[in-house]
Formats: structure tokens, C-alpha cells, sequence
């Protein structure tokens, strides 16, 4: 199922949406008078019990001042906080800068919590036959979930 699971970033095991399983961390940079957030990561909990302890989570020693749990950022309401960081909006103001780094790393966390099959297509996008696929597609054709899911499949050609 699209949306439940996850590689993490460091052990590259599966992830889950459930409580106590899946952590984001994400570094932040001061820039102008705010922060900007960089460097997300989706990795396990620390867990120090048995059966495996886990310990994926770089923490605050690695520069990873921020963390919260992977599912705030799952479904309408993590969408409504990943919007919030590229703009407050009409009832906040408006006219802020966006507190991400950099935009493309940005929208690639985005779509692994939010766009389903993203996350299962995402480690054969450097595949060749990938790139043959969508040689001509348009520019947001790639990343619609059926698309996704077929590349996931591998079976786009078929
Ligand atoms: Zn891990």
C-alpha cells in the first residue's frame, strides 16, 4: 500500500506510518531573519529495546536540531504543514519567505509523504529504462501515481 512504508535514509529498511516507527529529520541554516530548513531525512525511531535496537536517527550530535514524527506529515493535515513552510498565507500575513533551502530537495520529501507510489518508484529513477519511458512525457506526467506506480512495477511499457 502506497503511503504506509518507507526506505530509511540510513538503514535503508522499511519505515512504517505507525506511531513509534518512522521519525523526519531535517537540519535547519539561519537565513536573512528566519530559518531555513534543509537535509530531510525519513529515518526509524531510536529504539534501544529488543528484538533489533535501532538507532538511524543522526540526532542533534549530526546537526539534526529538528525532528518530528513521519506521520504529522502524512495525509490533508502534514500537507497543510508542508504548505505552511513555503508560505503562512492569507491569515498569517502573507509576504513571507519560504523557510526551505532548497526547493527541489523540498518537493522530493514532499512527494515521498504525500504523492502516492513516489516512494516505491523513487529508487528506479536512474534507471535507463525510466528515463526512456518518460523521455516525452510532460513535466508533472512523471510523477502522477499511476505513473508512478508503473514505474515501480516496472511495467510502464506494457
Ligand atoms: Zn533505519
Amino acid at each position: 500500500m502506497p503511503l504506509q512504508a518507507w526506505l530509511c535514509d540510513v538503514c535503508g529498511e522499511l519505515v512504517t506510518s505507525h506511531p513509534n516507527n518512522g521519525l523526519v529529520v531535517w537540519r535547519t541554516d539561519r537565513a536573512g531573519d528566519g530559518f531555513r530548513k534543509y537535509d530531510f531525512k525519513i529515518v526509524h525511531k531510536t529504539i534501544d529495546s529488543d528484538p533489533e535496537p535501532q538507532r538511524c536517527d543522526p540526532g542533534s550530535s549530526e546537526g539534526y536540531h529538528s525532528s518530528l514524527d513521519l506521520k504529522l506529515f502524512l495525509g490533508p493535515n502534514g500537507l497543510a504543514m508542508l504548505l505552511s513552510w513555503l508560505s503562512i498565507g492569507p491569515l498569517k500575513g502573507g509576504g513571507s519567505a519560504p523557510q526551505v533551502e532548497n526547493m527541489d530537495e523540498f518537493v522530493d520529501f514532499v512527494r515521498r509523504v504525500q504523492t502516492p507510489y513516489y516512494e516505491e518508484a523513487r529508487s528506479r529513477f536512474d534507471e535507463e529504462k525510466t528515463h526512456h519511458w518518460l523521455g516525452d512525457a510532460n513535466e508533472y506526467h512523471p510523477y502522477l501515481p499511476e505513473t508512478l506506480r508503473r514505474i515501480a512495477d516496472g511495467t510502464f511499457g506494457e
